[in-house]
């Protein structure tokens, strides 16, 4: 199988980028992001407090969270429910930025993504992919950008959807979960010793595709 790993800090247009290649080559998008959002879901609703691990490692072990792809775009589903609206809020994004530090957590998901990475050829994007998830993936790919860039993008992707945003606060948001993804023990985000580094602070969409193609030619 062919595995392709893009990993980065938030708002590096990892989501974005991935979609484009995965659909040109035709392999399956894998949104990691999106499944830690959804035990992230599952534990604000199940009222567990964002810091009490033990709490978070029992209750982590009963949600099942599963993909699946509906005209093309991947589904979440947390217990048979179709959770993707849920899943961008920043109260998700603080609480799966903080629950994904959880060696429980991280393992049960871990099985997951290399299960559906086994089976068939797939593009990964998340924090860990190249490091940990798939440490034999073909291609890996690290995506950044400033974080004056990335908030920017996320404050007018924001604006466009017609949502209030606060550039600052975004900002400051990214900031904080830099560094926690950064300097949890378990997995942080980091590039791989093999990694190729993709700096898009000056790039268009199409350039940083264009790029990305031009790498997977390469190695495969
Ligand atoms: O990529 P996204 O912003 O949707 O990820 C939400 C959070 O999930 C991240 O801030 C990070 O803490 C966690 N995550 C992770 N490992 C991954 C993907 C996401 O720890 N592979």
């Amino acid at each position: 199988m062919i595995n392709i790993a893009i990993d980065g800090p938030a708002g590096a247009g990892k989501s974005t980028i991935a979609k484009k290649v995965a659909a040109a080559k035709g392999y399956i998008y894998v949104d990691t992001g999106a499944m830690y959002r959804a035990m992230a879901l599952y534990l604000l609703r199940s009222g567990i407090d964002r810091d009490d691990t033990d709490a978070i490692s029992a209750a982590c072990q009963a949600p099942e969270i599963t993909i699946e792809y509906r005209d093309g775009i991947q589904v979440v589903l947390l217990d048979g429910e179709n959770v993707n609206e849920y899943l961008r809020t920043p109260r998700v994004s603080d609480m799966a930025s903080r629950s994904s530090a959880n060696p429980d957590v991280r393992a049960k998901l871990l099985q997951l993504q290399q299960d559906l990475a086994r089976r068939q050829n797939v593009v990964m994007d998340g924090r860990d992919i190249g490091t940990v998830v798939l440490p034999d993936a073909q291609v890996k790919i690290f995506l950044t950008a400033s974080v004056d860039v990335r908030a920017d993008r996320r404050y007018k992707e924001l604006i466009e959807k017609g949502e209030k945003a606060d550039l600052g606060e975004i900002k400051a948001q990214i900031k904080e979960r830099d560094a926690r993804d950064m300097n949890r023990p378990i997995a942080p985000l980091k590039q791989a010793d093999d990694a190729v580094l993709v700096d898009t602070s000056d790039m268009t969409i199409e350039e940083v595709v264009a790029a990305i193609t031009r790498i997977i030619e390469e190695k495969i």
